[in-house]
């Protein structure tokens, strides 16, 4: 979602006539789009900040800002500690940037943005400037969460659950693959939740998403990012399972394996309810692979509850995984609680789940040899020109030898007739679809005015 809101930011300013530079020395504008769900994250954003100080000793108009969930959280406190900073933005007000830095530019000391914002945070139309790749597009169907774990400062930063209308996703993917697009990333922090905030009656779901996309020519692969299991039912596994253009390669984070970590972080489910939730998904898509976040030295965590993440990682079968060591964060509830796993103990714990998941990984993807399926091409691997790779449709890689006229974006049929140890090796069986020429409505607009 961050990634996400990055693009439209640099659609904000793109628009504006702003340029981009590699080159922070040469920039008029510098803006730190910022995380907090790890304090790591943020200390690195302070560190960089200070860096900043003599450049904006020297060049008194440049403009520095601090954007996101680190502005939400540490709001006005921010300027004191970095009083060279002349915007704090929350996450629900980026939209508004280019104009908040013409207020500095305009004279105003200091902008401060927080909290609520009076307009949505996507327009009903978005422009495509700021697409990093002109075959494949994010798109924030949802923002917001409305559950409480007890490890999370999103609910708190980022607000409750606000879905946008079905037919504003549904003209926003439209446009996109006219203009070329032909794989969408669907976003949302608890995806599946889609809907829950319009009236009962009549109210859109992720399901009937789907099944409208599905009727979209030239819209390729469809992936979902990301799911809570509590929100999982029966009528989105169908609709997952007919749908032409589902990624059967599915974020549905488990965790913890322990059910007193379960409950201690209020994850809203038992390692029995999230067993039910993949079976179904299973049973509706028995080639699904899915992904888990998991956190590790969370306050309380025994070795004996890492023994069972580690017992679950192997039940369910991860096709991949993310692990973070647990870091307390002013603002969540779980911030009071003492965080009584050595910082050593953490590291062991993650360094043992990656290992895990790597040796599933590495028993998983073979068994798809002599399996056809459809990949989606992304990029030439690196020191081997020409041999493309990407992934098939239920998430594992692949790779493709050399041949006319392949590009990003191009959807193959192929034959899965090898494995490399990394990755299957794939024979195209016939080209199904690419991107499109951008049409002529959807060309971009003219960048007349330089900054930089
Ligand atoms: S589901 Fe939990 S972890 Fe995910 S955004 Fe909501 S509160 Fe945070």
């Amino acid at each position: 979602m961050n990634f996400y809101d990055g693009e439209l930011m640099r659609e904000a300013f793109l628009l504006r006539g702003y340029s981009e530079t590699d080159d922070p020395k040469l920039a008029d504008v510098i803006l730190f789009h910022t995380c907090s769900v790890r304090e790591h994250a943020e200390e690195r954003v302070h560190g960089i900040l200070g860096g900043l100080r003599a450049q904006k000793k020297e060049n008194p108009n440049l403009v520095i800002g601090v954007v996101g969930c680190m502005a939400d959280r540490e709001g006005q406190a921010l300027f004191e500690r970095e009083p060279h900073v002349d915007i704090v933005c929350g996450s629900r007000h980026f939209p508004q940037l280019p104009s908040m830095v013409d207020q500095v530019l305009g004279g105003e000391e200091r902008v401060l943005e927080l909290g609520e914002a009076k307009a949505p945070v996507d327009s009903p139309i978005r422009d495509l400037t700021g697409r990093p790749s002109s075959w494949s597009a994010h798109v924030a169907v949802m923002r917001g969460c409305d559950l409480n774990c007890t490890y999370c400062i999103v609910p708190s930063v980022r607000g409750r659950v606000e879905s946008r209308p079905l037919a504003e996703i549904v003209h926003e993917i439209q446009a996109l693959v006219q203009s070329g697009v032909v794989e969408v990333q669907l976003l949302g922090q608890t995806i599946d939740s889609y809907g829950r905030d319009f009236p009962k009656e009549g109210r859109p779901s992720l399901a009937a998403l789907l099944d409208q996309l599905a009727d979209i020519p030239n819209l390729l692969r469809v992936k979902l990012i990301t799911l809570h299991p509590a929100y999982v039912d029966q009528e989105l596994a169908d609709a997952m399972a007919r749908s032409p253009q589902f990624h059967r390669f599915l974020p549905v984070p488990l965790q913890s394996g322990s059910n007193p970590v379960l409950r201690a972080m209020k994850r809203g489910y038992s390692l029995d309810q999230y067993r039910r939730k993949v079976d179904m998904l299973r049973n509706a898509m028995p080639d699904l692979e899915l992904i888990s976040d998991w956190i590790v030295g969370f306050p309380g965590e025994t070795d004996a509850d890492h023994v069972l993440s580690q017992e679950a990682m192997k039940e369910f079968q991860f096709l991949q995984s993310y692990v973070f060591q647990y870091s307390p964060r002013p603002g969540a509830s779980s911030f009071e609680l003492l965080d009584d796993v050595p910082m050593s103990v953490k590291k062991t714990r993650n360094h043992e789940l990656l290992a895990l998941q790597r040796e599933i990984s590495a028993t998983r993807t073979p068994t798809m040899q002599g399996r056809t399926s459809r990949l989606m091409l992304e990029g030439v691997t690196k020191g081997d020109a020409g041999i493309w790779y990407g992934r098939i449709d239920n998430g594992h890689y692949a790779v493709l030898p050399a041949g006319i006229n392949r590009k990003a974006g191009q959807f193959h049929e192929v034959k899965c007739v090898g494995y490399n140890g990394k990755s299957l090796t794939a024979k195209s069986l016939q080209l199904l679809g690419e991107p499109a020429s951008p049409a002529p409505s959807m060309s971009l607009p003219i960048f007349g005015q330089s900054f930089s």
